[in-house]
């Protein structure tokens, strides 16, 4: 899962990605909201963490403009204790939750988790597929009840295949879950991390749609 921190806070910014990352999740970091408003319009993220007091652009004008282009994009905002009105504003302009500064990581991480989930239609905090069960608090895979080892990419590949079972992902797609923007992405690392999740799992789980990307079936999900 790809994710967008909007924060001028550069002590903040830090937390934040590091924490993400910790998390699991690949994040990039922009400092400005014309900075943010590009990225958003280029880039595919899973949520944003969008703080509101911004330079060059505001939080609440890059969030207007993200959801003028009709995008439903999670959108989590981040405010000062005394701004009530703030909060509202970011509601009302299509923010899904918000948190106060100062916040806790941990509380934040199982925020946009619930969003993403929300966003993908899923309501169980297990995704499973035949047998494969992935808990994305946990970070934690099972078949057929046995622990399975993946390593963090891995677990990205899989986590964003069966958020979207039933739906074929091209590998430009996984390859945006998988890296921040400036991480050198090493050529067929979606292949080789695939062929590592059919030898792990089982082979039939992942599905090649020559020519267009892999698919995890609708009717193997549940
Ligand atoms: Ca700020």
């Amino acid at each position: 899962m790809r994710v967008l921190v909007v924060e001028d806070d550069a002590l903040l910014g830090d937390a934040l990605q590091a924490g993400l990352k910790q998390s699991g999740y690949a994040v990039d970091w922009m400092k400005d909201g014309v900075s943010a408003d590009q990225a958003l319009g280029t880039e595919s993220y899973a949520a944003v963490v969008l703080d509101l007091g911004l330079p060059r652009l505001s939080g609440l004008d890059v969030l207007r403009r993200l959801r003028s282009r009709n995008s439903s994009l999670p959108v989590l905002i981040l405010t000062a204790r005394d701004t009530v009105n703030d909060r509202i504003k970011g509601l009302d302009a299509g923010a899904d939750d918000y948190l106060l500064k100062p916040f806790d990581m941990g509380e934040l991480a199982a925020r946009l988790r619930a969003l993403i989930r929300r966003a993908s239609g899923k309501t169980d905090l297990l995704l499973q597929a035949s047998g494969v069960k992935l808990d994305p608090a946990a970070h934690r895979v099972h078949y057929l009840d046995a622990s399975v080892d993946l390593s963090p990419k891995e677990f990205a590949v899989l986590h964003a295949l069966m958020l979207n079972a039933g739906k074929v992902m091209s590998r430009a797609q996984l390859e945006e879950q998988l890296y921040a923007w400036g991480e050198e992405v090493e050529s067929n690392a979606v292949e080789v991390h695939i062929h590592h999740l059919r030898r792990k799992l089982f082979p039939e789980l992942i599905e090649t749609i020559r020519g267009v990307g892999y698919l995890i079936s609708a009717d193997k999900a549940s």
